[in-house]
C-alpha cells in the first residue's frame, strides 16, 4: 500500500467511490496509485504536459502494476480527458494555472460531475472561474499540512448558476460557515500581520486605509 502526504490523503478523501477519476499534473502518480491501492477507483488517467514527469508518472503507474487500470497522457489540461471521465483533480498548481486549465479545458467538461481542487494560491479568482463554469462548492477542508496552509476544495455541477460574493471567495463560503480552528488561526496570523505592517510609520494612507479595511474583515469572517 503507498503512502501519501497528509495533503495528498485528503484531496483522496474528496474522489468518491467507483468515480472515473483523472488526476491533472500527476507527476510521480501517487495520488492515483492510492486511490487505485485502497480501491476507491477502479480506473484512473493520469495527464502530465511534460515529458520529465510523464516519463515519471508511467513508471511509477508500470512499477504498481496499475497499467490496465491507467491511461496516461501526454498532453496539456483536459484537453485529452479519457471518455467517461467523472471526476478531475488538480492539485499542488497556482490558481491562475488551475483556472486556465479548466477555462481552456471547458469543451470536455461535459461529463465531469467532481472538480477536486487543491491551489495554492489566488484562490478567489479561482472560486470565480469554477463558479462560471457551472459549479458549486460542496465541501472542503482547511487544514495545515508541515507547517503550510491548504484548503482542498470539492465542486459539483449544478443546476442552479453559483456565484458567491467577494467576502465568500476570499474565505471560502464553506468556512464563513463551519470556521474550522485551522482557518481561524490562520487569519488570526494574517490580522496580526496587517497589523504589524500598519505599524510602520511611513507606510502611506492609503495602504493603511487598505489594511484597516481588510483587518475589519477578518474580524467579521472569523467572529
Ligand atoms: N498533483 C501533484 C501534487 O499535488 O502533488 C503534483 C503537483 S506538481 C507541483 C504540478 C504538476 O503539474 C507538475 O508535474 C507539472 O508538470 C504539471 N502540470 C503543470 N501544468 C500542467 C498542464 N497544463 N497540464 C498537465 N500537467 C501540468
Amino acid at each position: 500500500m503507498s503512502e501519501i502526504s497528509k495533503r495528498l490523503a485528503i484531496v483522496a478523501s474528496f474522489v468518491d467511490k467507483g468515480s472515473y477519476v483523472a488526476d491533472v499534473g500527476s507527476d510521480h502518480a501517487e495520488l492515483i496509485i492510492y486511490l487505485l491501492d485502497h480501491e476507491v477507483v477502479e480506473k484512473a488517467q493520469g495527464i502530465e504536459n511534460k515529458q520529465g514527469p510523464y516519463t515519471r508518472m508511467c513508471m511509477a503507474i508500470k512499477g504498481a502494476g496499475y497499467e490496465g487500470k491507467c491511461l496516461t497522457s501526454l498532453s496539456d489540461g483536459v484537453s485529452q480527458l479519457a471518455d467517461g471521465v467523472d471526476t478531475v483533480v488538480v492539485a499542488g498548481m497556482g490558481g491562475r494555472l488551475i483556472a486556465r486549465i479548466l477555462e481552456e479545458g471547458k469543451g470536455k467538461l461535459d461529463g465531469v460531475k467532481t472538480l477536486v481542487i487543491d491551489a495554492h494560491s489566488e484562490r478567489p479568482f479561482l472560486s470565480e472561474s469554477i463558479e462560471k463554469l457551472g459549479y458549486k462548492m460542496v465541501d472542503n477542508s482547511f487544514f495545515y499540512d508541515e507547517g503550510i496552509p491548504y484548503d482542498v476544495q470539492k465542486w459539483e455541477k449544478s443546476d442552479d448558476a453559483v456565484s458567491y460574493s467577494p467576502k465568500e471567495r476570499v474565505f471560502g463560503p464553506l468556512n464563513l460557515v463551519k470556521k474550522p480552528t485551522e482557518w481561524k488561526y490562520y487569519w488570526r496570523k494574517e490580522e496580526v500581520r496587517l497589523s504589524e505592517m500598519m505599524s510602520n510609520d511611513y507606510l502611506p494612507e492609503f495602504k493603511k486605509a487598505e489594511y484597516r479595511q481588510q483587518i475589519a474583515e477578518i474580524r467579521d469572517a472569523i467572529a
